[in-house]
């Protein structure tokens, strides 16, 4: 890849509820893209080319599955960078931090069930950073909500302009095909059974019975404003089946042409861009081993910067002295022996021994700090019981090596012998435990605490010194020793906000 590569890099996540259709349709655009981690069906064909390459033997040497975490196709001239979001009913920070490495989205929805809470949840990440998302309603292949029922509800739950780019001719049953407002061709489903291969008319009419909604959405909703979706404010709107694959060709061009190249990215006062001369890039997700006899971990780094090649030192920012990385995962080279060079807005997996924590940053020379890498104010809180009492100080390296990566976040209360760990995600809980016992020999339970969230508390020394005094028994440090409020209801944040004017409470913490 040459030097004007920024610009045909398209770095992105899927946001969507459970069984929106995420997985379906991540098959389907590798498959159109002529993917490289090859999906489903074609997978045999792969296989015996990927296991020649340096990620697979790690993969299988150390029982790290990487496969997932990004994967990479390329059409038209466009590669496409395709990060994972964990897929459960629940959420982990991993989710969210994702999608600070991400310059846009495409928010799935269930055409028959709409804005579902966990899209909501991650639409108000991506809002935080101002990720532009392209909107993808799936399954219109089955019996959907009314058009502008959904059109509506995205629009005012989300508080977002909606511009439909297509027009689904007919949901379910009924269903004729795709009206495409830009060129007015209708992309049908072929054949009797109305199987969705898909064929263009492009003289289409549409049919009488629906062509006044077809003109009541093009004209009642905003007209595509490229800025205002790059900014967050505007999302166009594409409809599809990914289980029939339909509609998914019409949402990888939108992705190639609006969707932003690599963004500047902030450090500090500065914004560095993808032309800055170095190589930077920042840590995203630690994946540690599954194996528990080997401690290796893989830290994702979002690329932001330079022309990265094999072998390169590059300084972490928590470690202070630069390591060779000489068996980077590239993930974007068609074939993977030979790729050895990224850009700005690849991802690079770095296989260490713990050396990088989610959050650091990575540069030749050690002078950028990006910022911006949050954490979430915990929504679930637990006190740590240990089963053995002799074993306190393996807990505590335990809880400061699991929130180093990021699978939970550890407070220490001001008052009170007992560690506190908080997550967003039930989830997360059981990992923990599971992993104490299995990797630390650590057997510990998890009791109720009688918090309900956390806020990190800035100000003055003396207003701080204030509050402590009378707040003593619902403070904590967390590993970085910043003050931490553990509130014991949501009202009670807000009571002390209002009883602190010069105190801020803040539900996030940039590292
Ligand atoms: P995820 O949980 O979001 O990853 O959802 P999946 O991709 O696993 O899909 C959930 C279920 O919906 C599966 O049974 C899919 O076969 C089905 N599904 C996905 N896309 C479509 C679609 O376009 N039409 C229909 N009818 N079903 C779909």
């Amino acid at each position: 890849m040459t030097s004007n590569s920024k610009s045909n890099r398209r770095t992105f996540a899927i946001i969507s509820h459970p069984d929106a259709g995420k997985t379906t349709l991540t098959e389907k655009l590798l498959l159109q893209g002529g993917a490289i981690h090859l999906a489903g069906e074609v997978k045999a064909r792969g296989q015996a080319r990927r296991a020649r390459s340096d990620w697979m033997k790690i993969e299988q040497q150390r029982g790290i599955s990487v496969t997932s975490s990004v994967m990479t196709f390329e059409r038209d001239g466009i590669t496409f960078n395709l990060l994972d979001t964990p897929g459960h009913e629940d959420f982990s920070e991993d989710t969210y931090r994702t999608l600070t490495a991400v310059d846009s989205a495409i928010m799935v929805i269930d055409a028959a069930k709409g804005i579902e809470p966990q899209t909501r949840k991650l639409f108000e990440v991506c809002r935080l950073r101002s990720v532009p998302i392209i909107t993808f309603v799936n399954k219109v292949d089955r019996e959907g909500r009314p058009l502008f029922e959904l059109l509506d509800e995205i629009a005012d739950m989300l508080a977002l302009d909606v511009s439909p780019q297509m027009y689904p001719v007919g949901m379910g049953g009924q269903f004729e095909g795709i009206l495409d407002y830009a060129t007015g061709a209708i992309a049908r489903p072929e054949g009797p059974s109305k199987e969705f291969k898909g064929k263009r008319d492009e003289n289409a009419v549409v049919p009488e019975q629906f062509a006044e909604e077809a003109e009541l959405a093009r004209i009642g909703y905003p007209e595509f404003d490229l800025e205002a979706y790059r900014n967050g404010d505007l999302t166009p709107v594409y409809f599809g089946s990914a289980l029939k694959n339909f509609g998914v060709t019409e949402l990888i061009d939108a992705i190639a042409k609006f969707a932003p190249p690599p963004r500047p990215q902030p450090a500090g006062e500065e914004q560095i861009s993808p032309d800055h001369d170095e190589v930077t890039g920042f840590i995203f997700k630690v994946q540690a081993n599954m194996d528990p006899n080997h401690r290796d971990r893989i830290a994702f780094m979002r690329q932001v910067s330079g022309t990265f090649k094999r072998g390169m030192k590059l300084t972490p920012s928590g470690l202070g002295k630069p390591i060779a990385i000489h068996s980077p995962i590239l993930f974007f080279a068609q074939d993977r022996e030979l790729a050895d060079t990224a850009e700005a807005g690849d991802i690079i997996g770095i296989p260490n021994h713990g050396t990088l924590r989610v959050g650091d940053t990575l540069s030749e020379n050690n002078k950028i700090r990006f910022t911006g890498l949050p954490n979430f104010a915990p929504e679930i809180l637990r006190r740590v019981q240990l089963k053995d009492p002799t074993k306190t100080k393996q807990l505590r390296k335990a809880l400061d090596d699991l929130s180093e990566e990021g699978v939970i976040q550890v407070f220490y209360p001001e008052l009170g012998a007992n560690h506190i760990v908080g997550v967003v995600g039930q989830l997360q809980l059981e990992v923990l435990i599971s992993r104490l016992s299995a990797e630390y020999k650590v057997e510990a339970a998890l009791e109720a605490a009688p918090f309900a969230t956390a806020r990190w508390v800035k100000g003055s020394d003396e207003a701080l010194q204030q509050f402590e005094n009378f707040n003593r028994a619902n403070l904590a440090k967390d590993r970085d020793g910043d003050m931490v409020f553990l509130a014991k209801s949501p009202w009670d944040v807000g009571y002390q906000e209002e009883k602190n004017p010069d105190l801020k409470f803040s539900a996030t913490k940039e590292r």
